[in-house]
């Protein structure tokens, strides 16, 4: 099953990005390495509820 979470900066704490994932793949949080508009460069993206 997919569901859509959204990606939120850790450093400015902005959401940045949509997407989905498979929970019976992803446990826990899905963390992921983005380019942050905000900040001009790659931050750790984490799902937000
Ligand atoms: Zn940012």
């Amino acid at each position: 099953m997919r569901v859509n979470i959204q990606l939120q900066c850790t450093e400015c704490k902005r959401k940045n990005y949509a997407t989905s994932k498979n929970k019976k793949n992803t446990t826990g949080r899905l963390e992921v390495k983005k380019y942050c508009p905000w900040d001009k460069k790659h931050t750790v993206h984490k799902e937000s509820k």
